[in-house]
């Protein structure tokens, strides 16, 4: 059986004082709940907030974005061996918004998968297609070239050691979520493309949905047979809601 993950991304939010806050809530809320991997990505400046939080309590952190390179002149740009430093255990590489808003293509994203596994951390590989490419009935062409992009450069045994999020774009943000039943072909297609080059492998692949998860909304999706647990945006900032949809990715 699949191990269950939720991942919280808080993208460019938080302070100090609003984490703390967030922290002091999730922290035992998260612990209570049994048989469920709970990891939260966040901003670059926090992650020794969040490492001292979180030190020794099982829940894992991580960050939403790594450098390709390991070193060097690349102003603005963080190491995955620096996010090691910080204790981070996950990294998000991929994100529909790096993809969208900073121009990353499948061939940088494959590079910063192999860069994140290079310095020792899982990278949770988005995949993901946009509304005019669902609608154009191309969304197993588009999912399947982005996750060629790894196979290709890392090849199918990279996979051991990554996780993958399908996150629809038309979904992210929006409050429009897939149903359970168009996540669940997507995730099925996936699991399918890599079970072709190993099929042990794929079964025991964990594959996130995300996309206006909520609290309400997240044990139907968890219910279906191909969805391992989900990469949580907008209620990841609300403690009530994550440790909700934490605990509904319990196996039901
Ligand atoms: C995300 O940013 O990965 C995401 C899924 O956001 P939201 O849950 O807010 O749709």
């Amino acid at each position: 059986m699949r191990s269950r993950l939720v991942a919280g991304n808080w993208k460019m939010h938080g302070s100090l004082a609003a984490n703390r806050h967030l922290l002091e809530r999730l922290k035992p809320g998260l612990q209570a709940i049994d048989g469920v991997q709970c990891t939260l990505c966040v901003p670059y400046p926090y992650l020794a907030q969040v490492e001292a939080a979180l030190a020794g309590s099982g829940i894992a952190w991580g960050a939403q974005n790594v450098s390709e390179w390991p070193q060097g002149a690349y102003t603005g740009e963080v190491s995955g061996a620096m996010l090691r430093d910080f204790g981070c255990r996950h990294v998000i590489v991929g994100h529909s918004e790096r993809r969208a808003l900073y121009g990353e293509g499948d061939k940088q994203v494959a590079a910063k998968f192999q860069a994140a596994q290079g310095a020792g951390l899982t990278p949770i590989l988005c995949v993901g297609e946009t509304l005019q490419e669902r609608e154009s009935a191309v969304t197993e062409i588009v999912v399947g070239r982005q996750l060629a992009a790894v196979l290709d450069s890392s090849g199918v045994g990279a996979l051991v050691n990554a996780v993958i999020a399908y996150e629809p774009v038309w979904a992210i943000g929006t409050g429009r979520t897939a149903t359970p039943q168009q996540a669940q072909a997507v995730h099925a297609f996936i699991r399918g493309v890599v079970g072709r080059q190993d099929a042990k492998l794929a079964a025991g692949l964990r594959i996130l949905y995300g996309g206006s998860v909520k609290a309400a909304n997240a044990r139907e999706l968890f219910a279906m047979p191909d969805i391992d647990g989900g990469l949580i945006g907008g209620a990841a900032l609300v403690a009530e809601d994550f440790i909700a949809i934490c605990a509904a990715a319990g196996r039901n």
